[in-house]
């Protein structure tokens, strides 16, 4: 398969490695947003968020978050987004599961805001009836 990810996993390409496990590695993303920008990569070939096993997300997740703690304490900072971009219209570029962990400093300029979308509240109930998964709206109400 001719992915980039299982490449540099299978090291048949150079990569800045962090971290790595049976199940996971970390790299240094090439062209970074930050100093620090990592990705947090499983091993296993899974295009996106809807094609990955709930235990070896779990895994993955545990990772990102001793990677997080790791650029807090090394980079000094308390500041860091981690972001997971599923499908081309949500930037997803490269075809297999990668969580970024962005270390984030005073006035680096990094804007990932876009414009608000405005919503009455009935267009927010609307939405919230429809993503409704474990909670009975009607008996909050
Ligand atoms: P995406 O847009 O798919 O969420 O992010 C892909 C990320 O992979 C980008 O931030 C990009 O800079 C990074 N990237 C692309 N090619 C390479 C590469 O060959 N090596 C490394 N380390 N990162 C890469
Ligand atoms: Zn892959």
């Amino acid at each position: 398969m001719d992915c980039l990810f299982c490449k540099i996993i299978d090291n048949k390409l150079a990569s800045k490695k962090i971290y790595e496990d049976d199940d996971n590695i970390a790299i240094l993303d090439i062209n970074p947003a930050s100093p620090g920008h990592v990705l947090v990569i499983p091993k296993k070939h899974v295009e996106n968020i809807f094609n990955v096993d709930n235990l070896d997300l779990r895994r993955t997740i545990e990772i990102v978050k001793l990677i997080a703690e790791k650029l807090k304490k090394e980079l000094n900072t308390n500041n860091i987004n981690i972001i997971v971009n599923n499908g081309r219209t949500a930037g997803q570029i490269v075809d297999h599961l990668h969580f970024h962990i962005v270390p984030r400093f005073e006035n680096d300029k990094i804007d990932f805001r876009i414009p608000r979308y405005e919503m009455t509240q009935e267009q927010f109930d609307e939405i919230q009836k429809k993503l409704n998964i474990n909670t009975n709206i009607e008996e909050k109400e």
